[in-house]
Order: C-alpha cells, then sequence, then structure tokens
C-alpha cells in the first residue's frame, strides 16, 4: 500500500517515510526541499535498504499536485508534512506562511477528493493551546487565539479539515497535535538539520557542546515552575514518527470514530530547560555551558499533553527514554561533524 509523504525530506517526514517502510509501506515523496536536503535519501535507503520515489513539487501549486495525483492513483493515504515552521520568521512573513502552509492543505485535500484518495494525517502542534490554564492538556482544553502567523495556520488548517470533514463523509482525516518533537534517528543516518543559527532548545544545545556555538541560552528563570525555567513535553522523533504508522493504519483499517480526529501526541511528562540541560550531561557526560538570560518573547511557561486518548484510541505511547533521545541527538551532531 502507497502512502504519499509531503514534506518528507525533512526532519519529522523523513524518520517517518523510515518507519512506514519498515512497517511495509510503499512511500512517494513530494517536497520542495526549501528546508531540506535531498541527501536525506541516501540517509532513508541506508536504514531501511529501500530509496523511496521521490518528487520535488511545490505543494502550494494546485495544478502541480493535482498533476502528481493523476499520476499516482495508487496513493491510500497522505500524510501532510509540508509546511513552513520557523514562529519568529512567520511574524516578519505572514502571507507567506499562510499561502504557503494553507493553499499547501487545501491543494492536497482538493486533489485527494478529485481522485478519491480518502485518508489523511496532518502535522499539528501543541502551539494550538497557547498557554493553557489547566495542565496537561487534554484534546477537550479549548484552544487559545495563536501567538504567531505559523501558530494561526495549524489552527486555520484544523479548522479546515474540521469544516471539510462535514461535508466529504467518504474522507477521513486525522490531525496529531506534536508537542515538541526532539532526537535523531539511532543510527545517525537521518536527524535534525537545522538551516542556519537554531531557534530551538536542542540543536542550539548540542551545537554549543560541539564548539559551534558560544553558549547556549536559558530564556528565563523567573517562571512559576520549580526551577524557574520553562516546561515542555519533549518528544523522540522515532515515537512521534511511529505514531503516524498507527493513525495511518487506524483510518486504512477503518477503525476512527469519526472522520475527523485530532490526538495530542507527546510523552504525558513536562521537563523544564534546566531539567533537561541536565539530563544531556548525564545522558552524555558532556558539560553544557549556559548561561540564564531574559524571558524570549512569545514563549509560554509551560505545557504538557495527558495523552489518554492516543494511548487508548491508537494503541500508541511514547516509548523511548530521554537519555536515550538525548544519547541520540549528540550521536547525530558528532557524526554532522564528522562528515
Ligand atoms: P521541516 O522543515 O524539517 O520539514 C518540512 C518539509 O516540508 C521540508 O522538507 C520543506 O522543504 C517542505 N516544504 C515546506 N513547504 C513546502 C511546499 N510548499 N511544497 C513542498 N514541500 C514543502 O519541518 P519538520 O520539523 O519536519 O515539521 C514537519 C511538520 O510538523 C510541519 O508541518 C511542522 O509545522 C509540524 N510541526 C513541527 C514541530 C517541530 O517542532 N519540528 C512541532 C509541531 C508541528
Ligand atoms: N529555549 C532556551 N534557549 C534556546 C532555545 C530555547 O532556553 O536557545 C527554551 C525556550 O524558551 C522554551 C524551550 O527552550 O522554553 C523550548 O524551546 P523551543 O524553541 O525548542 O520550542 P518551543 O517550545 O518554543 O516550540
Amino acid at each position: 500500500m502507497k502512502v504519499f509523504v509531503t514534506g518528507g525530506i525533512g526532519y519529522i517526514g523523513s524518520h517517518t517515510v523510515v518507519e512506514l517502510q519498515q512497517n511495509g509501506f510503499e512511500v512517494v515523496i513530494a517536497d520542495n526541499l526549501c528546508n531540506s536536503n535531498i541527501k536525506v535519501l541516501d540517509g532513508i535507503e541506508q536504514i531501511t535498504g529501500v530509496r523511496p520515489e521521490f518528487e520535488k513539487i511545490d505543494l502550494a501549486d494546485a495544478e502541480k499536485v493535482q498533476d502528481f495525483f493523476s499520476r499516482h492513483r495508487d496513493v491510500v493515504a497522505v500524510i501532510h508534512f509540508a509546511a513552513l515552521k520557523a514562529v519568529g520568521e512567520s511574524v516578519q512573513k505572514p502571507l507567506e506562511y499562510y499561502k504557503n502552509n494553507l493553499n499547501s492543505l487545501m491543494n492536497v485535500i482538493t486533489a485527494m477528493r478529485e481522485f478519491g484518495v480518502k485518508n489523511l494525517v496532518f502535522s499539528s502542534s501543541c502551539t494550538v493551546y497557547g498557554q493553557a490554564d489547566i495542565l496537561p492538556v487534554t484534546e477537550q482544553t479549548p484552544r487559545k487565539q495563536a501567538e504567531s502567523p505559523y501558530g494561526n495556520t495549524k489552527a486555520m488548517c484544523e479548522d479546515i479539515m474540521r469544516d471539510v470533514a462535514k461535508v466529504e463523509k467518504e474522507m477521513n482525516l486525522l490531525a496529531l497535535r506534536y508537542f515538541n518533537p526532539i532526537g535523531a534517528h539511532p543510527s545517525s543516518c537521518i536527524g535534525e538539520l537545522p538551516n542556519g543559527v537554531p531557534n530551538n532548545l536542542i540543536p542550539y544545545l548540542t551545537q554549543t557542546v560541539a564548539g559551534i556555538r558560544e553558549q547556549l541560552s536559558v530564556f528565563g528563570d523567573d517562571y512559576n515552575t520549580p526551577d524557574g525555567s520553562a516546561i515542555r513535553d519533549y518528544i523522540d522523533v522515532v515515537d512521534l514518527a511511529r505514531a503516524h504508522v498507527v493513525a495511518i493504519r487506524r483510518l486504512l483499517d477503518g477503525k476512527n470514530k469519526a472522520n475527523y480526529e485530532y490526538f495530542n501526541i507527546g510523552t504525558g511528562t513536562g521537563l523544564s530547560v534546566l531539567e533537561l540541560i541536565h539530563a544531556f550531561e548525564r545522558a552524555t557526560g558532556e558539560k553544557v555551558n549556559y548561561k540564564i538570560v531574559g524571558r524570549r518573547a512569545g514563549d509560554i511557561e509551560k505545557v504538557w499533553a495527558d495523552t489518554t486518548l492516543a494511548n487508548r484510541e491508537l494503541g500508541w505511547k511514547a516509548s523511548v527514554p530521554i537519555e536515550e533521545t538525548l544519547a541520540n541527538v549528540w550521536k547525530w551532531q558528532k557524526h554532522l561533524m564528522n562528515k
């Protein structure tokens, strides 16, 4: 059975392609490589022994998407990762973000409808919850007004899926709300490839330990948390990739309870920035050079997931211990430097 993975050369997409192939699915990828490198295909092939089909396509181009579906009539499901994802950049370039992220989803769903492809899994984010009043957040926790155009595209994409599902009864649409994806494949053949100076904590941390950055800034130690630093739910990228495989299976097996569903995908445990740094030091034996600085604008204080629904309905649970995840990211960073 063939799954169409948009954005499959990217960080989460590539790990998901590996899990799909290792679970017997065929994969075809479309990606415009705006935030990824074609060499990732070599990494996927090294791990799985299979080079997935690939086409360089801009999903925001409706005609190209139609043409793609017309040529791939054996696709039974789509996982839509392709999106721009830099929160800060989205504030500077809102139109680019709305155009890219909304059009690509609408183009994909429109072509699915035209060519009779029924099943879609979409990459959403815990950003839709903002700073929730009650933690952990469940799927019933009200969404809050997004802090950035990027966050808003996720909320709007969810709304598009919800509204389409009401009238396209044959279609099965499912959103996974990722918490904070981190880590790399244990083989070190694929991992995160940040462009320029990383914004996210883990790539900044590993680049600091590697000597590429001078010092890691911890943004804030005056939050209302046990050690004062902000709390997130860090989910291993391979665990996250596995969640897509079970979500696809749920749709293909007709086990979904509604034709639009959404699930939290996290570990269920919150870790503070300082706890994460110390866990990294324990896992790798390396020392992290960091200093406490002021809060970063737009950051929320704390969020972590209640994953009961995903555990029960998808039969999925995060399983990689945080130390193993952190050892893998360090191995990946060293691999990048030796290339
Ligand atoms: P990524 O940038 O590594 O991967 C996205 C891929 O999509 C890239 O390969 C990029 O080239 C491609 N792409 C973007 N726009 C495209 C277009 N118009 N046409 C074709 N290809 C296009 O990002 P990622 O971290 O792997 O994220 C994957 C998805 O998960 C995104 O939708 C992102 O918003 C979402 N998400 C990510 C995180 C995170 O922290 N990484 C958290 C929550 C949700
Ligand atoms: N963070 C930090 N220093 C950095 C990058 C991030 O202290 O250089 C903190 C950030 O303030 C947040 C957490 O690490 O509390 C996770 O940030 P990241 O950007 O990785 O993900 P976000 O939760 O913002 O999506």
